[in-house]
């Protein structure tokens, strides 16, 4: 019999999960349009391979994963991308992002699959990229890529594969669903996760409120080395670090990860999925979810198609919207109220909470903390909630992350226990948000600084090449001199020289830039720097991406806007090509275009005739440090209110040319000035 571990604190909330027990899994069938946000995992939003107006068929892939802790989204069912666009989904945040919107033709047709039953033929590498290709992230809440998890490294033991069957949180129900009906795909899932890691040992830990699921279980396992570890129902035992101390004693360290004391945990409903992944070829599209609460008639657990909105489902459960005081995505501990039912279920959607007011009253007002403790008694991460409070409400960031902040797993059991009905979790996501956020800005403050300095270094380097250059040229002006002094053709007067090469190098110059590009060209120009432009946003937001930095959904858009661009321009281009040029297109009132700028330049110098080439000079040099004060004062701006990094650069290169343009200027000045 093996030894049950516990872990410090818990607590035993009501449970309510009979109401979504009583029948079988239910198919949600296939709803009208699916909406597939693009980040439904941790990491970098996959990105779009489909356009809008192309029919795609189930299981066809249609995001890529742009980088290592990404994963691709494939299409839940056949039918016609729609729009790829922003559109509200379920985040704590609120805030809408961007989607792929697919109208299903109710065929359901599947794209060809390849899996492979032969797995134990392959090799890790090969499986984990099976795994990666069918976008499995983590299905029991946090949707980490499960392909990341797995590459463990070659030398990184396993010596234990916990497989997590607790789903401790009240009302869900799903993962108990999933092991009384489908546990033979549960252990074959588990079967190709051995021959992956070739753990030491195997456990499937399932709390003792589950015994259906435990018999199902232990009857899909028997003869296999995969043991079946029953234990009390504590909340919240499902958190990774408390399931591995109640099956194995091993605390993970703060900080750390499971595989830092030997361990890989993963969840019920992500051995499924990688046995369909493995073994029939088939991507993650669809989920058993719970939908439950005092606001549907008839709850229960459904197979739905990720994408599928929130009040399609709910519509399947007999839903009264009347009834339903807030809509809960998760469970009533760690799941978060959407903004609207018309958001959609998600990879991480394992419940949908619909509860009415008497069944999950608004908490009442919170009270002044009375210093009781009851919270540092239940917390499973061993923190000290109450210290973290203030820390939290005075906003000191480096007590809290000193405090171990990040190791807060949001269970909730600390805000449940507060008899003065503090917020304590909320105070704790809050501050992880900020400091999160302070995290970037620094990042990005520093990229900023590192970029200030490489550019002076440059300025100093251009500065002081042309320096030298000067200096030669005086030199050799000296030489000449002397020798023409000394016995050189008498004739020949070295000042005059100069200034005639000057001219002629000047008439050159004039007549090169009285060429004006034709229309032709022009298009040619824009389909040309559009596309670089494009490559370069490209390369941008694939290092933000890499670098999991907050800027990508703004490089996103700046991507979308360049593509939109670049089409019109190679429209217009080809609208052009097709159409021909105007048969007047290169002419100006009868002359060709190097006339026309010639006569024009001839004006413009007559016009200017009574000002001195000194004063002009002046002028000009006036105009350019107007235009470098009001260039700094924006770049100024635009770094105090935190402006896009391209708006920051493009400033910033305009100081340059600018600061350039003046010390060449000035140059000319001080030339005209000696002569
Ligand atoms: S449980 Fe609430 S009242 Fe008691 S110490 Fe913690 S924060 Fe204060
Ligand atoms: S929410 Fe965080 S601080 Fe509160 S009990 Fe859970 S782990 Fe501890």
């Amino acid at each position: 019999m093996r030894k049950i571990f516990d872990f410090h604190g818990g607590i035993h909330p009501p449970e309510n999960k009979e109401q979504s027990l009583h029948c079988a899994i239910r198919d949600a069938g296939i709803p009208p349009v699916l909406v597939l946000p693009l980040s439904q995992h941790i990491g970098a939003p996959a990105s779009p391979v489909v356009a809008v107006g192309e029919r795609v068929l189930k299981g066809q892939m249609i995001a890529a994963a742009p980088g290592f802790v990404s994963v691709p989204l494939h299409a839940p069912s056949s039918g016609t991308v729609t729009a790829i666009e922003d559109r509200l989904i379920a985040h704590p945040s609120g805030l809408p992002a961007r989607c792929i919107v697919i109208e299903t033709d109710g065929r359901d047709e599947w794209a060809e699959l390849r899996g492979a039953p032969d797995y134990a033929e392959l090799d890790s590498q090969d499986l984990l990229a099976m795994i990666r290709q069918a976008g499995i992230a983590g299905m029991g809440g946090a949707g980490f890529p499960t392909a990341v998890k797995l590459a463990t490294g070659p030398d990184r033991a396993v010596e234990t594969l916990v497989i997590n069957g607790t789903e401790c949180e009240p009302y869900i129900t799903a993962d108990d669903i999933l092991m009384r009906e489908r546990p033979g795909r549960i252990i074959e899932g588990v079967k190709i996760l051995q021959h992956l890691l070739q753990p030491g040992e195997t456990l499937i830990g399932i709390e003792d409120n589950k015994p259906e699921a435990i018999a199902a279980l232990s009857t899909a396992a028997a003869g296999s080395d995969i043991e079946i570890v029953k234990f009390p129902t504590k909340y919240p035992s499902g958190g990774e670090k408390q399931l591995i101390e109640i099956l194995t004693g091993k605390q993970v360290p703060a900080g750390g990860l499971p595989l830092d004391v030997g361990v890989i945990c993963q969840n019920v409903g992500t051995a499924v999925a990688i046995q369909d992944a493995v073994l029939f070829g088939r991507p993650l599209i669809s989920r058993i979810t719970t939908v439950t609460g005092a606001a549907v008639d008839k709850p229960g657990n459904f197979e739905v198609l990720l994408g599928t909105l929130m009040s399609y489902l709910l519509s399947q459960a007999g839903y009264h919207p009347e009834s339903n005081n807030r809509l809960i995505m998760g469970g009533p501990m760690m799941g978060f109220t959407v903004p609207d039912a018309n958001v959609p279920i998600v990879k991480t959607t394992n419940c949908l909470l619909s509860p009415d007011e008497t069944e999950l009253p608004a908490p009442p007002p919170a009270q002044a903390c009375i210093r009781c403790g009851m919270c540092e008694q239940v917390c499973p991460a061993s923190l000290l909630p109450q210290q973290m409070f203030w820390f939290a409400q005075g906003k000191e960031f480096e007590k809290l992350e000193q405090h171990n902040l990040f190791d807060c797993i949001e269970c909730g059991a600390c805000s449940w226990a507060c008899p003065s009905n503090i917020p304590l979790v909320q105070y704790y996501r809050a501050s992880k948000a900020e400091i999160l956020q302070l995290r970037a800005e620094h990042t990005r403050a520093e990229q900023s600084r590192l970029r200030f300095e490489a550019r002076q270094e440059r300025i100093e380097r251009e500065a002081a090449a042309r320096a030298e250059k000067r200096a030669a040229r005086k030199k050799a002006a000296e030489q000449r001199a002397q020798a023409a002094a000394i016995g050189g053709d008498g004739d020949e007067d070295p000042i005059q020289a100069a200034i005639d090469r000057a001219k002629a190098k000047k008439a050159a110059q004039q007549a090169g830039s009285a060429r004006q590009p034709d229309k032709r060209e022009q298009l040619e120009k824009a389909v040309l720097t559009t596309r670089k432009r494009l490559e370069t946003a490209e390369a941008k937001l694939q290092q933000a991406r890499d670098d999991g930095s907050d800027l990508a959904d703004a490089l996103q858009m700046c991507v979308d806007k360049t593509r939109v661009k670049l089409s019109a321009a190679e429209q217009a281009l080809n609208d052009y090509l097709q159409a021909g040029p105007p048969a007047e297109a290169n002419t100006h009132d009868g002359l060709d275009p190097a006339a026309a700028a010639i006569a024009r330049a001839k004006a413009a110098r007559a016009e200017d005739a009574t000002t001195s080439p000194t004063d002009k000079a002046r002028k000009q040099l006036e105009s350019l440090e107007q235009r470098l004060q009001k260039t700094r004062d924006r770049l100024s701006e635009s770094r105090s209110s935190g402006d896009e990094e391209k708006i920051i650069e493009a400033l910033e290169a305009t100081v340059v040319r600018l600061e350039e343009k003046i010390s060449a200027s000035r140059e000319a000045l001080t030339t005209a000035g000696e002569a």
